[in-house]
């Protein structure tokens, strides 16, 4: 049985049919045969973008969940953008083939967006897609996108773009395969939060054929051609044991033995609120609120952030949120806060707490908006800052914190050296909070948004899970609380590892709660303890998977 190994970045398992993402290949706008009348040229090229716009109108009537919804119509508007139209139409009039006309238009706002980098710079592939769309239209060709099926399928792409996977139905995409991304790229994260199995960084994904039989594994990675029949039903079985695993256990989250484990949700600001209710977060463990500073010539006003702050305190009222100061620059760069100077590597640059320290106006606007937000109101906030490196920046930032009235600041550990100290940086704080993400990509010196980097981004890396251990214990000798906020913790088997590990809450997008609060329910802390040592002990990602699971014996039952 020939087997495809990747990345597993969201457990579960699927087994279907292989449908390809339908990729088209466009004929150069050199090949585009001129009509010689501009004036049919120019109406080609508008009734070609019109016809995208309604398409994606249409799709977006027809889409069950919001945040599909949202995205479709963004890029009908897109599409409908009047200088877009203007700049098509110019180029039409001037003796531009309609073809060429649509390509250097879009050519004009993709250079705009990408020399913007990071979030911004995903969105030059919402433009690629729209491009091929309407060219797409003008040759007659198929639509490029997710396929179009009767039955439900396993999803195999070189790559997706955010806006094709946030609009995946999980009833109709029983798992997903690519051959690029990475664990922490959008993709990834979209996946886990809709629940579908998926496998990134698969070499050889894209040459597997349309109809194969393919038996996707998320947690390991592993992808199966043409399974018996016999691994088909087990991964039947498997699915539905999830389904009821994850619906059996409700409440706050604690091992079997009792011990509390804290979950909380990841949220971007006031409308990721609904979900963490919905899926019982005790809470907000992360609030990354650069998405309130994103796509502004300057910063919200105090008033305005302090308005959104309230909206997000006041979900909780006998709960704990925890708000990230504004985390700009390297994947996350703004406009009105540029670095100061090149940086040939932004991810090593001035980003977080350092470019804070250079602008502190930011912060202390930033800090009094969060301390007038919670006045008056009984939720616990608790303040943290990110790219924290050493004690001095621990100091600084508790020191503005205290002068703003907040009386509960941590620091978040993504950098290595912090977590290879963080006894010495354990007594200027409150708490910890682990961020695996860019904990990763730093102590494998592998750039998270690099999908070829795959293997090393895994969390499982013995070297990450050792500095978790470090930090853990580290805020264990001081008495104080140190949770986990990246994207490792919405792993169920991982959670009781970090659990183990000594991490005292857990945070993550909030779809993958009720899974991590059953394999925690699932196992006592002297388990998750046994766990996480032999994981500690092994020499490999593969092993120190293998090993955990050897002490998490109820997982399989789970279907994980
Ligand atoms: C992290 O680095 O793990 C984290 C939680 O923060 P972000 O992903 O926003 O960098
Ligand atoms: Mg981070």
């Amino acid at each position: 049985m020939p087997e495809l190994t990747g990345v597993g970045v969201s457990p579960g398992t699927g087994s279907g049919p292989v449908r390809r993402f339908v990729e088209v290949s466009l004929p150069s706008p050199a090949q585009a045969v001129p009509h010689g009348d501009p004036h049919l040229e120019r109406a080609r090229a508008l009734a070609a973008l019109e016809a995208v716009a309604v398409d994606l109108e249409m799709r977006a009537r027809h889409a069950t969940r919001p945040e599909a919804r949202d995205v479709l119509n963004a890029q009908s508007m897109m599409v409908r953008d009047p200088g877009l139209i203007g700049g098509v139409s110019g180029r039409a009039m001037e003796g531009a083939t309609a073809a060429v006309a649509i390509g250097r238009s879009f050519q004009i706002y993709r250079d705009m967006l990408a020399v913007t980098g990071g979030y911004l710079a995903a969105r030059v592939a919402d433009l690629n897609d729209l491009r091929d769309r309407a060219v797409a239209r003008l040759y007659r060709l198929p639509m490029p996108g997710i396929p179009v099926s009767d039955e439900p399928f396993v999803l195999v792409a070189r790559d997706l773009a955010p806006a094709d996977t946030a609009l995946l139905d999980p009833a109709q995409v029983l798992a997903i395969v690519t051959e690029q991304g990475g664990p922490t790229s959008h993709t990834a994260i979209l996946a886990r939060s809709l629940g579908i199995p998926a496998v990134v960084g698969c070499p050889g994904a894209a040459s597997i054929a349309e109809g194969t039989i393919a038996l996707v594994d998320g947690a390991s990675g592993v992808v199966r051609l043409d399974p018996s029949s016999s691994d088909v039903e087990r991964v039947r079985r498997a699915a539905a044991s999830r389904a009821t695993a994850a619906g059996a256990v409700t409440g706050k989250g604690m091992t079997s033995d009792g011990h509390p484990v804290p979950l909380f949700a990841n949220i971007g600001g006031p409308g990721e609120l609904a979900a963490a209710l919905t899926h019982g977060a005790e809470g907000v463990g992360l609030y990354r609120t650069e998405l309130l500073f994103l796509d502004r010539a300057k910063a919200p006003s105090q008033e305005e952030q302090r308005d959104v702050y309230r909206e997000v305190l006041e979900a909780f009222p006998a709960g704990r949120v925890v708000v990230r100061v504004l985390d700009a620059g390297g994947d996350k760069p703004l406009t009105f806060l540029p670095a100061p100077g090149a940086e040939p590597n932004p991810g090593l640059g001035e980003r977080g707490l350092r470019l804070l320290r250079r602008y502190p106006e930011i912060l202390t606007a930033q800090l009094a908006a969060l301390a007038s937000a919670a006045r008056g109101l009984p939720v616990k906030l608790q303040v943290m800052a990110p790219m924290v490196t050493d004690i001095a920046d621990a100091e600084y930032f508790v020191k503005a914190c205290r002068k703003a009235g907040i009386a509960n600041a941590g620091i978040m550990i993504e950098v290595p050296a912090a977590a290879l100290r963080a006894r010495d940086l354990a007594p200027a704080v409150d708490f910890f909070s682990i961020g695996t993400n860019d904990l990763i990509q730093y102590a494998c010196a592998a750039d998270r948004e690099v999908g070829a980097l795959a293997r090393l981004l895994d969390p499982w890396q013995p070297a990450v899970l050792d500095l978790v251990g470090i930090a853990g214990h580290a805020a264990h000798e001081a008495g104080m609380a140190c949770g986990v906020c990246g994207e490792a913790a919405a792993d169920p088997a991982l959670a009781c590892v970090l659990a183990g590990l000594g991490a005292t809450s857990l945070s993550m997008n909030a779809p993958a709660l009720p899974l991590v609060r059953a394999a925690l329910a699932a196992h006592t802390m002297d388990e998750c303890r046994h766990a996480a040592k032999t994981a500690r002990a092994a020499a490999s990602a593969a092993e120190a998977r293998a090993a955990a699971r050897e002490h998490l014996h109820a997982l399989r039952d789970m279907g994980l």
